[in-house]
């Protein structure tokens, strides 16, 4: 039996009650997975204060038996039509059932709750949806989380280091991108975190832009951000390049302004500080340059069974971040029509600061 998820089940029904709720439903692939084990792709998790259910259909009642041990397994017909449901949350005697209210959508919603209040048969059941369930638990990373961000990450700064290798005038940003993408794949990713980024000259202007057909130039400024999957981990990194001997001035300005804001962040972050805070650490220092307007996304977010999940480094978030949390520091400049600059790392807030997860080098200029 794993007792990480007893800790888990435990942690939950702790926070039930703080959300005045006698059931929880959790039916987002991320929670599910955190708080069960259970890794298939349809799943309905119900936890009350004495019981745990796992409903999910054939394809995976052997699974889901073999993967979530500490879970009574409800076969459903299908999943996603909900209709095993009210009869499922009737069967575990609870009040009022917590949903998730940033999964389930609007006509779930009333569909279910419909057949929770008019069964005559049985006695009413609320449905709350709460704005945060599991997710707020995922923030703290376990050993073998961050075990498994450790190896994406060790595979992702691999295929970065060669990106001086490939680069050279006349090749796509495509041809790039795929040559980075099986890099990781032959290192053993299981995939990628998301598309690779490789966004070169006007291009590196678009903060997410999708790698084109543009050939590299020389004198050309390029944002590579790319990121690898390992058993349901992620990593996430970003390097900038000068593709030519001697960066030009405008180049030379711009990287020493985001490293000098990505170094003064880095330096800053621990725990306690809130997400605020932490992204005050970088943007004050782009601000004082007169760049307030050119770094238009958020300093950081977190990382784990998602990309992209709290604790966020942004200015809405007034929540102390945790120790144990994984979150990227990643200041950019972006100018239109000439390019621009991220530099991005991994990290895991510690008692004292942070520990580095990606050990990339910075090391900004392609000679060819
Ligand atoms: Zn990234
Ligand atoms: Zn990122």
């Amino acid at each position: 039996m794993n007792d990480q998820i007893s800790t888990r089940l435990a942690a939950v029904r702790q926070k039930m009650t703080e959300w005045q709720v006698d059931g929880l439903l959790i039916t987002s692939p991320a929670n599910y997975r955190w708080l069960s084990g259970f890794t298939g792709s349809a799943c309905t998790l119900l936890v009350t204060a004495e019981r745990a259910f796992l409903g999910t259909d054939f394809r995976y009642w052997e699974q889901a038996r073999q993967q979530a041990p500490h879970f009574e397994l409800v076969k459903m017909g299908r999943t996603a039509d909900l209709t095993s449901l009210p009869q499922m949350i009737q069967q575990a005697g609870v009040n009022v059932v917590g949903v998730e209210g940033n999964q389930m959508s609007i006509i779930q919603f009333r569909e279910l709750e419909n057949k929770l209040q008019n069964d005559e048969k049985a006695d009413p059941v609320a449905l709350e949806p709460l704005k945060e369930t599991v997710e707020v638990l995922r923030h703290i990373k376990s050993t073998a989380e961050l075990d498994a961000i450790r190896r994406a990450a060790a595979i992702t700064d691999w295929a970065m280091s060669q990106v001086n290798e490939i680069v050279r005038p006349g090749i796509s940003e495509r041809a790039v991108a795929w040559e980075l993408e099986k890099m990781m794949r032959e290192r053993g990713a299981d995939g990628m975190a998301f598309e690779v980024i490789v966004a070169s000259g006007p291009n590196a202007a678009l903060a997410h832009h999708r790698p084109s057909e543009r050939p590299i130039q020389a004198g050309d400024s390029i944002v590579v951000d790319m990121g690898a999957r390992l058993n349901g981990y992620h990593s996430d990194l970003t390097r900038s390049f000068y593709v030519g001997a001697e960066p030009d001035e405008q180049f030379q300005k711009v990287y020493g302004l985001v490293l000098e804001a990505q170094t003064a962040a880095l330096e800053g972050i621990r725990a306690g500080l809130t997400g605020k805070q932490a992204d005050a650490l970088a943007r004050d220092v782009i601000t004082a340059a007169g760049h307030a307007d050119d770094f238009g996304h958020s300093l950081g977010h977190g990382v784990g069974l998602y990309i992209h999940e709290g604790p966020n480094l942004s200015v809405l978030n007034e929540e102390a971040l945790p120790v144990g949390a994984v979150v990227t520091v990643e200041p950019g400049v972006y100018l239109p029509n000439w390019g621009g600059v991220r530099i991005e790392d991994l990290v895991l807030i510690t008692e004292t600061g942070i520990e580095f997860l990606s050990h990339c080098p910075k090391e900004p200029v392609i000679r060819y």
